[in-house]
């Protein structure tokens, strides 16, 4: 027996961090009788005064009152003793250090300490659930729920299910979610990168290797993606802001040895090892795809990307997108709302499918591939059948 909606009450965050403060903040605003713990009493501390902070915020912007805020902070706790905080709690979630071993072991210490019906989530960006399910006792009741940083402020969860876990539990974290006032999509199988992430790859990914063989700069493409297309930023701008080139490279290793379904097997272009190499992180570093040193933000002129064919980075993606509903990961409605909401897009890779046309994303997907065939990367390009489909019959996503 797992629990159902209507049993929780107690909810339990473990690991303080910049993740797990803001869920245990969303979860306490919510109502919910909460408990963050972790080994560090300093991250308890600074997360206290964190969620303090915040709730004045949302106060301020009128998105809570202050009786509201002041109720949840009467019903959050913040504790070492790890047995207390997860020892009533219905809903447990894990948002530890991002380390394998160390999510397995908490894992093991709630199977022991938590209610045998409790259901245990983990926020991981990457790792796989289907193991840490696995090292519990009832993989059943284990499930992931990846939040974006900041959760206070972002209003998407995704709810990955692993091959242990039954419509009702993903049912239940759905719900839950939906009660924190966040909007779930569901992962419905758990591959690498879940669906944003996997839909953030190719928007990366693409256009570093136009860069590498020098057809576009950075500035051409950033312009026409943020300008043109309408995104927050252009793939180099962002993967300056996120430290993208460095996660990419040090992940290589990890992504390669994984053997999930869809797992990635080619290597990262070639253009992130030069960067890596030289130290050039992005912003954190004063440099990456560019120099920071003077400025905070990258020049990008509105005219640089007027020329440039933006459906040549979108075709990558939306073949990604037609692969994740081909393969039961995702519904197409979910992939759209994790793209607006995950990532601010404009708009889902399968709505923008629609729009153009399946026929004319195909064609440009052709494009693409035929600039790989010298590369491991061909394989990953070429078009799925959904896609291939759909542009034969005249099809939409919709
Ligand atoms: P963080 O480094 O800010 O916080 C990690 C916290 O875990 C620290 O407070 C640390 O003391 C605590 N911790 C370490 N070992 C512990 C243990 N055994 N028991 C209890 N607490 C322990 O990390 P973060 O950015 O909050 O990320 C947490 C998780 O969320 C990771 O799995 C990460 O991949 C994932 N995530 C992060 C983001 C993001 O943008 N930061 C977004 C989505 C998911």
């Amino acid at each position: 027996m797992v629990v159902t909606i209507d049993d929780i009450e107690t909810v339990a965050v473990v690991g303080a961090g910049q993740m797990g403060r803001g869920i245990g903040a969303v979860a306490a605003l919510a109502g919910y009788e909460t408990y963050i713990t972790d080994i560090s009493e300093s991250q308890l501390e600074e997360a206290k005064e964190e969620i303090e902070w915040s709730y004045g915020k949302t106060v301020e912007n009128e998105k809570a009152t202050e009786q509201e805020t002041k109720a949840a902070l009467a019903s959050l706790t913040c504790t070492t003793a790890f047995d207390e905080a997860v020892g009533d709690a219905e809903f447990v979630t894990e948002a530890a250090v991002e380390q394998q071993a160390v999510k397995q072991d908490i894992f093991s210490d709630l199977d022991a300490s938590a209610p045998d019906d409790t259901i245990l989530a983990t926020n991981t960006s990457g790792l796989n659930i289907t193991k840490l399910a696995e090292s519990t006792a009832n993989p059943e009741r284990v499930i992931g729920t990846h939040w974006f940083n900041p959760p206070m402020l972002m209003d998407l969860v995704e709810v990955i299910m692993t091959e242990h876990t039954p419509d009702s539990v993903a049912d239940t974290a759905e719900s839950l979610v939906d009660s924190f006032g966040k909007t779930p999509i569901r992962c419905k199988v758990d591959v690498p990168s879940f669906i944003v992430n996997r839909l953030m790859r190719p928007y990366g990914e693409g256009p570093a290797w136009m860069a590498y063989r020098g057809t576009h700069s950075f500035e051409e493409i950033d312009s026409a993606m943020k300008f043109t297309e309408g995104f927050p930023m252009g793939p180099f701008e962002l993967a300056d802001f996120t430290g993208g080139i460095q996660i990419r490279v040090e992940g290589e290793e990890d992504h390669l040895e994984d053997d999930r379904p869809m797992s990635y097997d080619t290597e990262v272009c070639p253009i992130l090892h030069q960067l890596y190499e030289k130290g050039r992180y992005g912003r954190k570093t004063d440099a990456g795809y560019y120099e920071y040193d003077e400025r905070d933000e990258p020049h990008i002129s509105v005219d640089a990307g007027q020329g440039f064919d933006t459906l040549l980075v979108w075709a990558p993606i939306i073949n990604e997108a037609a692969k994740m509903v081909e393969n039961g990961v995702a519904s197409v409605e979910d992939i759209d709302v994790g793209a607006r909401l995950g990532g601010n897009w404009p708009m889902g890779p399968l709505e923008k499918a629609d729009s153009v046309g399946a026929d004319v994303i195909l064609q440009k997907l052709t494009t693409v591939a035929s600039r790989h065939e010298d590369t491991d990367k061909l394989a990953e390009t070429l078009p799925c059948d959904l896609l291939v489909r759909k542009a034969k019959n005249d099809g939409t996503f919709y």
